[in-house]
């Protein structure tokens, strides 16, 4: 049924779900499904569920958003810019808007055709979490900058945005482990060298002065997550090529992230504990035939 002659099937085709979802504003991409008939006979663009993360306050994940608008059709000409909001199934409160250039193929497939994204609303790229903003603090702006040119494939530019952000935080992020240390109980000499590696300059004897005292839990892989975002500003440094420098920004990025994770979930764990000890002893002298 699939059209067999068209050279669209030369390009590796997405379904239009998989491109509202994955593909950057600015590309040009070959769908495989973005027209659907009607009874009549007419052909509209699809409007397919997608796939994307709700940030409202009840959903905070991913969940599937719809598209109520009406159905909108390309005419004789087979062109039409488009806009498309989508909205969560879930909790109905948050929406998201497409801007798009759909064409559809002419011959056999009329099912298949090519779109591109002027723009989103909120903006392309995954959803970063909460807890990686507030680790970074002040430097929120120029990371949003990198994750920008990050989904964009720009590499050089997303290095140098992570690494202002590194090389401006780190004195934040050793202050945050310190503060990890500091419910894990450790001793009044452990938190003064966070203290001073946290005013240090140099990033490499800010690194050797805490390598000893890291908290076992935010190894990542068993490794130093300070050593790694330090080897990774350094590598980037001598990268060659876009493609380089975009890897290592991508390395940077999930390092910070899975670091701002294990961060917050000690913290939580702890203040969770406290929480539910409290209950417990409350309890049990609220209620002491329980
Ligand atoms: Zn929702």
């Amino acid at each position: 049924m699939e059209g067999s002659t068209q050279k669209a099937e030369e390009k590796p085709r997405k379904t239009f779900a998989e491109f509202l979802e994955s593909t950057p504003p600015g590309v040009m991409e070959e769908i495989a499904d973005l027209f659907s008939p009607n009874q009549f006979g007419s052909w509209f663009v699809s409007q397919p569920d997608v796939q994307l993360h709700c940030w409202s306050e009840t959903c905070q994940g991913e969940r599937f958003f719809h598209c109520p608008s009406d159905l909108k059709g390309v005419g004789s000409s087979r062109f039409a810019n488009i806009f498309l909001v989508y909205r969560c199934r879930n909790c109905r409160q948050k929406a998201k808007q497409y801007a798009l250039l759909v064409c559809q193929h002419d011959g056999v497939n009329k099912r298949s055709g090519e779109a591109i994204k002027f723009g989103e609303i909120p903006s392309f790229g995954p959803h970063i979490p909460s807890r990686v903003i507030s680790l970074i603090g002040p430097n929120r702006e120029f990371f949003l900058q990198g994750r920008r040119a990050e989904n964009h494939g720009l590499g050089i530019g997303a290095f140098a945005y992570y690494r202002r952000v590194v090389e401006n935080q780190k004195g934040r992020v050793i202050r945050e482990i310190g503060k990890v240390a500091k419910k894990l109980g450790a001793s009044e000499d452990v938190l003064k060298q966070f203290e001073t590696a946290a005013q240090e300059d140099q990033f490499s004897k800010a690194i050797d002065d805490i390598k000893d005292t890291i908290p076992r839990g935010l190894l990542i892989d068993g490794h130093n997550p300070l050593k790694l975002l330090h080897s990774a500003l350094s590598e980037g440094m001598h990268a060659q090529t876009d493609e380089e420098c975009l890897q290592i920004a991508g390395d940077i990025r999930i390092v910070l992230t899975e670091l701002a994770d294990r961060i917050s979930q000690v913290l939580k764990d702890e203040s969770e504990l406290k929480q539910a000890v409290g209950r417990l002893l409350n309890r049990g002298t609220d209620n002491p035939s329980k």
